[in-house]
C-alpha cells in the first residue's frame, strides 16, 4: 500500500512544495539540505572507518564464512554513469517502470580484462526515482518562474499531494500488523539464527556499533546545537517512520509515513518536508555509507589485505558515492558495493561473503537513513524558519 503512494506522492509533492517557494528560497532549503546531506554522510562514513579499523572483525579465514548467490559484472565507472544517465530519463511514462543499466557483455573468446568487454544496456523493473526527482524540481522551478499562469497547475499538484497524504493517514493504521508480519516473515526464513550470527557476529556487532553511535549520538548532537530542541522527542515522535523502514527496509516506502510524522507531529513546514524528504530518501543515505565503510574494510580484513591511507580515502570518497547512487530499496547497498570493493581492488563475488546478514542489516541501516533525513529536515526547517 505505501509502495503505490510513492510515485504521486514524490511527483506531485516536489512540484508543489518548489513551485510555490520563490525562487531564491527554494535555492537556499535546497543548498543547506544538500551540505547536511553531504556533512552527515561522511561523517557517518569516517565514524564507519574508525570503528571497522578498532574493532578489526575480520580476522583472514574467508574459507569458514558460507557464501551463497551470485553477483553481477559491473564496473566503478558504469555504476556511477548509471546514476548520471537515470537523472534524465528519456522518457517520463517509462520512467515511472523501469531503470537504465548497464550491460557488459564477455567476448565470446575468453573473458579478459572486464573494462574491454562490449558494452550495452538493458532496462530493469524498478521506477527510476531519481529520474523522477530531478524532472519534478525542474517543472517546479519552471512553475515558480512563470507566476499567475502557472498558479492553476501549482494548485493541481497541492490537491494531490494532499490527497495523497491522506490516504497515507489510512494506510498508517496499517502499519503496526505490517511491520509486524514482514519482519516475522524474515525471521521465519532464515534457516538458523545461530549459524548466521556466528560466522558474522562480529562484524555484525560492527556495522551495528558503527549505526547506533552515528544515529543516537552524532546526528542528535548536531540536531541539539543547531536547533535547541530535544532530538530524542522529535526522534520519538518519528517513531512510527522509524519503525516503518524497520519493517520495509526501503526509504522510499518510508517517505509516505516520514512526511506525515514530520507534519502532524513535529510541526515542520510543509514545504520543507515535501521538498527535502523525497531528495533525501534518494540521495542521503548516512546508513548506507557507514555500512558500505565497514563492509568493505571487513572484506579487505578477511581476505588479509592491509589498506593503506590512500586506500582508506578512496574507500570513503566511494562509499559516499555509493550511498548516493543506492535506491531507496530493500538491499540497494549490496549492490553498489561493488563499487566499493574495486577500489580496494577486491573481485565483486567479494560482496557474497556478506550475504548472510544483509537482510537484517539492511533494516537497521534503513532505520538510520530515515533518522538522518528526518533530523535533516527539521534543521533545514529551523535554518529557514525566518525567510519561511
Ligand atoms: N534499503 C536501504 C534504503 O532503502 C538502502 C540500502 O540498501 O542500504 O534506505
Amino acid at each position: 500500500m505505501l509502495k503505490s503512494l510513492i510515485l504521486p506522492l514524490i511527483v506531485s509533492s516536489l512540484i508543489s512544495a518548489i513551485g510555490s517557494l520563490d525562487l531564491s528560497l527554494s535555492g537556499k532549503i535546497g543548498y543547506r539540505a544538500v551540505c547536511y546531506y553531504l556533512a552527515t554522510t561522511i561523517c557517518a562514513v569516517i565514524l564507519g572507518i574508525i570503528v571497522v579499523t578498532i574493532v578489526h572483525p575480520g580476522r583472514g579465514d574467508s574459507e569458514s564464512i558460507a557464501r551463497a548467490g551470485i553477483s553481477r559484472n559491473v564496473t566503478t565507472v558504469d555504476t556511477l554513469m548509471d546514476l548520471f544517465r537515470n537523472m534524465f530519463p528519456p522518457n517520463l511514462v517509462q520512467a515511472c517502470i523501469q531503470q537504465y543499466r548497464t550491460l557488459l557483455l564477455a567476448p565470446l573468446k575468453g573473458t579478459g580484462d572486464i573494462h574491454t568487454w562490449t558494452m550495452s544496456h538493458e532496462y530493469v523493473s524498478g521506477t527510476n526515482i531519481l529520474g523522477l526527482v530531478v524532472f519534478s524540481t525542474a517543472l517546479g522551478i519552471s512553475l515558480g518562474k512563470m507566476g499567475s499562469s502557472a498558479e492553476p497547475l501549482i494548485t493541481f499538484f497541492q490537491g494531490m499531494s494532499g490527497a495523497m497524504m491522506t490516504i497515507t493517514n489510512w494506510v498508517i493504521w496499517f502499519s503496526p500488523v505490517g511491520v509486524f508480519f514482514l519482519v516475522s516473515s524474515k525471521i521465519l526464513e532464515m534457516e538458523s539464527f545461530s549459524v548466521v550470527i556466528g560466522q558474522l557476529g562480529m562484524y555484525f556487532m560492527t556495522v551495528l556499533f558503527g549505526l547506533s553511535l552515528h544515529g543516537f549520538i552524532v546526528l542528535p548532537i548536531m540536531f541539539l546545537i543547531v536547533t535547541r530542541k530535544s532530538p530524542f522527542r522529535y526522534l520519538t515522535n518519528m517513531g512510527q517512520a522509524l519503525a516503518t523502514a524497520f519493517g520495509t527496509a526501503s526509504s522510499s516506502a518510508t517517505l509516505p509515513v516520514a512526511i506525515s510524522c514530520l507534519e502532524d507531529k513535529n510541526h515542520i513546514d510543509s514545504r520543507v518536508a515535501r521538498f527535502v524528504m523525497p531528495i533525501g530518501a534518494t540521495i542521503n543515505m548516512d546508513g548506507t555509507a557507514l555500512y558500505e565503510a565497514v563492509a568493505a574494510i571487513f572484506i579487505a580484513q578477511v581476505r588479509g589485505i592491509s589498506l593503506s591511507l590512500g586506500s582508506l580515502v578512496a574507500v570513503s570518497i566511494t562509499a559516499t558515492a555509493a550511498s548516493i547512487g543506492a535506491a531507496g530499496i530493500p538491499q540497494a547497498g549490496l549492490v553498489t558495493m561493488v563499487m566499493v570493493l574495486d577500489t580496494v581492488g577486491l573481485p565483486a563475488e567479494d560482496v557474497t561473503l556478506i550475504i548472510a546478514v544483509d537482510w537484517l542489516l539492511d533494516r537497521f541501516r534503513t532505520t538510520i537513513n530515515v533518522m538522518g533525513d528526518s533530523l535533516g529536515a527539521g534543521i533545514v526547517n529551523h535554518l529557514s524558519k525566518g525567510e519561511l
